[in-house]
């Protein structure tokens, strides 16, 4: 073979190998155990969700762009469902072009905001503790179980102590 190129392009195609940090990404979202931020109990964005939220789309909707059927977020703004980052980044988009960033996880039920780049806790803060509820009932079939709550009575009940 010869080389009869007169070095006018410019012919680096070298693919850097480092894509390896989204799958220390992915395994970080899974392992809810360990590695599991802090949520937020409060978040600037609450007055941008739906008045609506009684009415929700069921978990196994499919992201409404691409109809992929797994890892999808419902937007609690529009009550959209749109796939997640690791998918083809649906929700994110929504976020980025509609500036809707509360967010609700068919997977793992947790809530996102975009804004303020983290989780918030659903059954902490009054707003969302409805969808996120109806959420659960819808993918479980049963309520959430009570997390302690303050200020409802702290009745030890069931101590079964012989
Ligand atoms: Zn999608
Ligand atoms: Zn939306
Ligand atoms: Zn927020």
């Amino acid at each position: 073979m010869a080389m009869a190129n007169c070095d006018g392009s410019s012919s680096f195609t070298i693919i850097p190998e480092d894509e390896v940090a989204e799958e220390e990404l992915l395994s970080e979202y899974y392992g809810s155990g360990s590695g599991w931020v802090e949520a937020l109990t409060s978040c600037d964005h609450l007055n941008s969700l739906s008045s609506q939220l009684s009415q929700i789309p069921t978990p196994d909707t499919p992201c409404n762009k691409c109809h992929n059927l797994v890892e999808n977020w419902l937007c609690l703004c529009c009550k959209e469902v749109l796939c997640s980052r690791f998918v083809n980044k649906h929700m994110l988009e929504h976020y980025q072009e509609q500036n809707h960033c509360l967010a609700l996880s068919f997977s793992d039920l947790s809530v996102w905001c975009f804004s303020c780049n983290a989780y918030l806790d659903a059954q902490v803060i009054v707003e969302l503790r409805p969808v996120y509820e109806t959420a659960y009932r819808m993918k479980f079939g049963e309520m959430p179980p009570v997390r302690s709550s303050s200020g409802s009575g702290n009745d030890v009940e069931g101590s079964s102590a012989s």
